[in-house]
């Protein structure tokens, strides 16, 4: 390792816990350890913590429906936005038990995508929406497929790996007009864009911790009031018997106090971090040629560039770039090892020479103008360098 300031702009990866966070989530260790299931106060008062967690997400979700003893009934808390997003799609299957069909779109993360290619192993029908050359989604083949014999369609709000936001309201209307539940993995879009469940036609929304600044192995499942749940993971009577399982109370408490935070720095996602990205973005354009911005740039996450240096291998950008220091990512996390370029981008039809090629850079509000600064004045001597090495390059252009 060298000694260089970190510069880290794979935030869609994963993020820093916020210190605040942590130091809300910290009492929870060593002090306040009970068992928020046990009859005694030591323990029974932990269970109070929990519900304000459960207050503070449905807050920035807009979830405003309580029952009769004032408490948050549509969210249950899971061990990741994976588990979240299993539970939910495993669930309508479920509920549905008649209903053999299940639509997702091509670009879904693999938390979503595997558990399509797992249902098809298991009989189910899966059918699996295209996109255009930006990402965005068929809207017209994905109201063809969806049937009634359509138990779930689920769409991701926000992409990971192009920042493409998807209009869930809309397809959420269009699984309803056959009777088919809708299921969204806002893993991406919470505390990036703004969310209100309060008007929603969304059934089911998967989120994650580790994506706000809370810690990694926490996340959230909101199920709409009326539509009935079938847990999971099965024990115990922990959260109203929906998710068994002695609560993760300290990431728990964290992702509450991660999700009050977001709600505060929402406007600085939509401004300074946006700004740091469109700064980046511009200065990669005008400064370099054979450069394509993938995605759908009118309407994505204020925080994601997936930019596309033709004609040169993204791994080996981002092992130059890390000598700097700078961590960003090519592909999908998920993705990264294997010599394929990520589905989301064969999806879209982006040619090899420039899929291959492609870095993703995910801002956080932590990142600084300086980062920037570094970046920019990193990158073109590496991809005038890869590219003077590539076959693909033409020189003389
Ligand atoms: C990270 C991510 C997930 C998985 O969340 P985990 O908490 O890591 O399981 C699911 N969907 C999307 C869009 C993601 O970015």
């Amino acid at each position: 390792m060298n000694s260089k300031k970190l510069i880290y702009v794979d935030n869609n990866a994963t993020t820093a816990v916020d210190p605040e966070v942590f130091a809300a989530m910290k009492p929870f260790f060593c002090e306040q350890y009970g068992n928020p299931s046990s009859i005694h106060s030591f323990g029974g008062s932990v269970a109070a913590h929990i519900n304000k967690a459960r207050e503070q997400v449905a807050d920035l979700l807009g979830i405003t429906n309580r029952n009769k003893l004032g408490e948050v009934t549509e969210l249950i808390f899971t061990s990741c936005g994976t588990e979240s997003d299993s539970a939910a799609i495993y669930n309508a299957l479920q509920i549905c038990p008649k209903k053999k069909k299940v639509v997702m779109s091509k670009v879904e993360h693999p938390a979503v995508l595997n558990v399509g290619k797992e249902l098809e192993r298991r009989g189910y029908h899966v059918e699996y929406v295209p996109v255009d050359k930006k990402g965005r989604l068929d809207m017209e083949r994905l109201g063809e497929m969806v049937d009634d014999n359509t138990a779930l369609v689920s769409v991701m709000w926000a992409n990971n790996e192009t920042g493409n936001i998807y209009p869930v309201e809309k397809i959420a209307e269009i699984a309803h007009l056959h009777g088919a539940l809708f299921h969204t993995d806002a893993v991406q879009a919470v505390g990036k864009i703004p969310i209100n469940l309060s008007e929603s036609a969304i059934d089911m929304l998967s989120l994650s911790g580790h994506k706000l600044h809370a810690p990694k192995g926490v996340g959230a499942l909101y199920i709409k009031r009326g539509i009935r749940f079938r847990p999971f993971i099965t024990g115990g009577h922990q959260e109203k018997g929906r998710r068994g399982g002695t609560e993760n109370v300290a990431s728990i408490i964290a992702l509450g106090k991660a999700c009050e935070l977001a709600g505060k720095y929402i406007g600085a996602e939509n401004s300074f971090v946006r700004e740091l990205r469109d700064r980046l973005e511009k200065t990669i354009i005008a400064t370099m040629p054979d450069i394509r911005v993938n995605g759908d740039i009118e309407n994505r996450l204020p925080n994601t560039t997936c930019i596309s240096f033709e004609y040169i291998e993204g791994e080996s950008i981002l092992m130059l770039l890390d000598r700097h220091g700078i961590c960003a990512s090519s592909g999908s996390a998920c993705t990264t090892g294997s010599l394929e370029p990520s589905h989301v981008l064969r999806a879209m039809g982006v040619p090899y020479t420039a899929a291959h090629g492609a870095i993703r850079f995910s801002f956080s509000r932590f990142n600084t103008e300086d980062d920037v600064d570094k970046i920019i004045e990193a990158l073109p001597p590496i991809i005038a360098w890869l590219r003077e090495m590539s076959p693909f390059w033409n020189k003389d252009k």
